[in-house]
């Protein structure tokens, strides 16, 4: 199971919208809106996978 980074959502990745590579990795978005945001501010979504505090 993967993680769609923009609304947290789990998701199987054949049912995906599209998949995205950055920065090596693959991400997978469950719709046109994910996608849109993921691509915006991708950094953002990236950062928020590792929350080490
Ligand atoms: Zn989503």
């Amino acid at each position: 199971m993967h993680k769609d980074p923009v609304c947290g959502r789990k998701m199987n990745p054949n049912k995906a919208h599209i998949t995205i590579e950055y920065e090596g990795k693959t991400y997978y978005l469950c719709c046109p809106l994910c996608q849109a945001e993921f691509e915006k501010n991708p950094g953002k979504y990236v950062k928020k996978e590792k929350s080490g505090r």
